[in-house]
């Protein structure tokens, strides 16, 4: 069955029970044993609900896993894939990963003996010198954010395998329908589902899927101790989400093409960062390993004043944090996801005061077009009650 089809008829959809075409939000926190010696399938909804269970086992099918988990967030999954390390272990991770991962490693995981190193995971030489005899893991997050840089999944792979590490990959740019890392050899894959998997800007949530059997096992064991658990009701939403999930990807990235060779023709526009721009410089390793470019860009206006007529004026994408979503997003780095870098070395990693993102939506390429176009006239002063 090719992967699209699977997005519908994966095996989760149906309400084995009624019949139901969509999985019932089993709003129970506990299960009645109707004989205590012939315990039933579930007794608590934080080790099992049967609305997670099937979004758990989509998660798995569509990464070509034995076994997925929903979790709280993508911070709670993450969160818990490092709870298989132990004081001592080491880390080999992206340098420019997801803030929050960065921070929970730094803050937390670093305070309770886990170390890790940052590297750019696009320069393979880096990563194998980063290696230790205490290193445990690769993880990587490719295309990064938010300069889209691209790392080789196959080549981090080689490396992880001949150093008997894990591989570990952030998914949540391109999702399952674009990239599938474990197909690549990597052992586990996180989604902040947050984004384009649930895909409308209504839930926080968070996934896993593993390769592994032994490895599943102990990430069950986790799940269940640390219980940073989905509930069912946004179980249910991540579904639903899935569902359409070909179409938007396939509408949004069209899309996202559109506008990025616009705006790299745009006199006021320095730069623009898209992987499936042939100028990009991951492009063909991108094209190599994911068989789409994603609805994600990021470009430069150069400078800090133009970004703000920018933002003011702009009318059609939501000015926020998150991506991955049916409305178009637009994020400041400089002051949102990067707020907390210090200003020299977010210059260092290339995030300007002129850096803008942008998560394509579904609008209209050309009306999301005019909009942009109009809201970056800066010889123009901004009108009055704007
Ligand atoms: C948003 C995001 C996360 C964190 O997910 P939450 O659902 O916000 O906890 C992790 N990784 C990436 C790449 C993200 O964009």
């Amino acid at each position: 069955m090719r992967f699209d089809t699977k997005l519908l008829h994966n095996g989760n959809e149906i309400c084995s029970v009624t019949g139901a075409s969509s999985i019932p939000i089993y709003q129970a926190s506990t299960f009645h044993q109707f004989s205590i010696d012939q315990p039933g399938e579930f007794d608590y909804a934080r080790s099992g609900n049967p609305t997670r269970q099937a979004l758990e086992a989509t998660i798995a099918q569509l990464e070509g896993g034995c076994r997925g988990f929903a979790f709280a967030s993508g911070m709670a999954a993450i969160s818990t894939v490092f709870l298989l390390f132990s004081r001592g272990d080491h880390l080999v991770v992206s340098q420019d990963v997801y803030g929050g991962t960065y921070r929970v490693l730094t803050n937390v995981f670093e305070r309770m003996g886990i170390e890790t190193s940052f590297v750019d995971t696009t320069d393979l030489e880096q990563v194998m010198q980063a290696i230790k005899p205490n290193t445990r893991a690769l993880y990587i997050e490719t295309p990064s954010n938010p300069l889209l840089k691209v790392t080789d999944l196959r080549g981090v792979v080689n490396i992880a395998q001949a150093h008997g590490l894990l591989t570990i990959v952030d998914n949540t740019f391109l999702t399952p329908y674009y990239q599938r890392p474990l197909e690549l050899g990597a052992d586990i894959v996180i989604h902040s589902a947050t984004k384009f998997i649930g895909g409308h800007s209504d839930v926080i949530a968070g996934l896993v899927a593993v390769k592994d059997r032994e490895l599943a096992e102990s990430l069950a064991q986790l799940q269940n101790a640390f219980g940073a658990v989905l509930g069912a009701h946004d179980a249910w939403l991540v579904m639903r989400g899935i569902k359409t999930l070909k179409a938007r990807m396939e509408l949004s990235t069209r899309s996202a093409e559109k506008v990025a060779l616009w705006l790299q023709q745009h006199p006021d526009v320095e730069r623009v960062y898209y992987p499936g721009l042939p100028s990009h410089e991951g492009h063909y390793v991108q094209d190599a390993q994911a068989s789409g470019h994603g609805a994600v860009l990021s470009f430069d206006l150069g400078e800090g004043d133009k970004v703000r007529q920018f933002l003011q004026r702009v009318k059609l994408p939501i000015v926020a944090v998150s991506l991955g979503a049916v409305e178009s997003i637009l994020s400041y780095p400089a002051l949102m996801s990067h707020a907390s870098m210090p200003p020299e070395v977010r210059l260092k990693h290339g995030i300007t005061d002129g850096l803008l993102r942008l998560s394509v939506g579904l609008e209209s390429a050309d009306d999301l077009i005019e909009d942009l176009a109009q809201a970056m006239s800066f010889s123009v002063p901004i009108a009055v009650g704007k």
